[in-house]
């Protein structure tokens, strides 16, 4: 019997597995599904950094002087000099993920290649969930019993309805783009659809190496603009404790009406992406040549069909003005953004959980999921709580934070102490 059992290993149940490897009173496990720890690989493009300064790692914000800090990870590696001459907080991507792997690695908690495919409460003196996980290589199924359990499950990337059945080396989501970077050498067209990040990234990306490839690059947004995330240091206090906790205390109606404004807080695309983009155009543009690429804004993509040329019809629509118009390309590479993985067995758990109107997680203060009776049993939960704790819930600055609250709970005492004040405005009347 474990104390608890984590679902899925992204950064966030990584973390509270290296939390939680100091705690000698608490048996857990973490099974994943992927055969290693792999963050977002198809996006892991040279040159992309993190969005949060390196101190939002695994551990920094609970203990600073964990063995699993990014600082120690540096330490380990020997990139000391290197590191402090680099004078950087955004580490590259490729960095994160790497030191991800090295904790991952070293936890005996964590179990890859291992598919948690169902969950049962057992209701008796004992209460507990019944953990079914098989295992991908060897095809074996195993239960194991937990009294808690913690689902980590992330995000699935979405794609329109028309592009789901098209052949899936020519048409494919932005978290599938290193995988088909050598079909975008060859093709004579390639067209992003989408204006968050990762479709800038891409854009970026394929952007660089147009000119020797020699594709035709278009990028075609709903949007009104291709329009930059809000990065001001005030700004960015949304993404902490405090503003959590204010989030948290109003009507579920405000909330959603709240976030449904705050798209540009994580969903628009860094200046310094956008400033690259503009100095590539810029520089192709020297000596009055017109680059072969087209920015589209304000135009919404209706359907996509294959065409004779042996490529792909898209027809669009410039909201605006209603005007309708179809483009070809070779390569669509669709930038359609993430939607949280709810697993179907926690459906199947049936009453035994409250969902809201919109069938969304209910979720208490302190990240457990509403159960319709009281349980000794709880299920913690980190994915798809965005409409209850608001904007700062997909992002990586307050993991460690939502895990420390977890970690109070799940241990019934105060192992770490919270921020009662973290930020310099108020959102609260006090
Ligand atoms: C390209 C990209 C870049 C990002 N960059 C940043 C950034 O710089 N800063 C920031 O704050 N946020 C960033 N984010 C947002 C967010 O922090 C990340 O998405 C982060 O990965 C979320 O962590 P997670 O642990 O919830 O989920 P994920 O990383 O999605 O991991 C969930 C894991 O659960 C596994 N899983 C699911 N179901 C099961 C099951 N039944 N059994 C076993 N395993 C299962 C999946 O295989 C997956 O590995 C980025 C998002 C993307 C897509």
């Amino acid at each position: 019997m474990y104390d608890l059992i984590g679902v899925g290993v992204g950064p966030f149940n990584l973390s509270l597995a290296a939390l939680l490897d100091e705690q000698e009173e608490v048996d857990t496990l973490f099974f994943e599904q992927t055969p290693k720890f792999d963050w977002h690989p198809g996006m892991l493009i040279e040159g992309t950094k993190m969005q949060v300064p390196f101190l939002a790692d695994l551990v920094t914000m609970a203990n600073p002087k964990s063995h699993y800090s990014f600082l120690n990870y540096i330490s380990e590696h020997d990139r000391m000099y290197q590191f402090y001459f680099l004078q950087r907080l955004d580490i590259p991507r490729r960095e994160y993920n790497d030191y991800c792997q090295w904790v991952a690695e070293q936890l005996e908690s964590c179990r890859f290649g291992k598919r948690v495919t169902n969950v049962r409460h057992i209701e008796d003196h004992d209460s507990h969930f019944e953990v079914e996980v098989l295992d991908l290589e060897t095809e074996e199924k195993k239960t194991y019993y937990s009294r808690h359990l913690i689902l980590g499950t992330g995000t699935s990337p979405t794609m329109p309805g028309s592009a789901q059945d098209l052949p899936s080396n020519d048409v494919f989501h932005t978290s599938q783009f290193l995988e088909h970077q050598e079909r975008c050498r060859e093709a004579k067209s390639i067209t992003v659809v989408g204006s968050g990040q990762s479709a800038a990234e891409t854009f970026r990306e394929l952007l660089k190496e147009q000119r020797d490839c020699g594709f035709r690059l278009d990028w075609i947004t709903r949007s009104p603009g291709f329009a930059s995330m809000e990065e001001s240091k005030l700004n960015l206090e949304h993404f902490s404790p405090d503003y959590v906790n204010y989030f948290y205390s109003l009507p579920q109606d405000k909330k959603d009406e709240i976030f449904a404004t705050q798209g540009l807080y994580y969903k628009g695309i860094s200046n310094h992406t956008i400033t690259d983009i503009y100095n590539l155009l810029y520089e192709y543009s020297v000596g009055h040549e017109e680059p072969d690429v087209g920015l589209q804004v304000l135009s919404e993509l209706n359907d996509i069909k294959p065409n004779e040329n042996g490529g792909y019809t898209l027809e669009c629509r410039q909201w605006q003005s209603g005007d309708r118009f179809t483009h070809e390309s070779d390569v669509v590479i669709m930038a359609t953004g993430y939607r949280p993985n709810v697993p179907e067995f926690i459906h199947d758990l049936g009453s035994y959980l409250q969902w809201d109107e919109e069938g969304r997680y209910k979720v208490e203060a302190d990240y457990r999921l509403e159960t319709s009776e009281s349980t000794s049993n709880e299920i913690y939960v980190h994915s798809g709580i965005s409409h209850t704790h608001g904007v700062g819930s997909t992002n990586l600055g307050l993991a460690v934070h939502r895990n420390k609250v977890i970690i109070n709970h799940l241990m019934g005492k105060n192992v770490y102490s919270l921020p009662k004040k973290s930020i310099f405005q108020s959102f609260q009347v006090r």
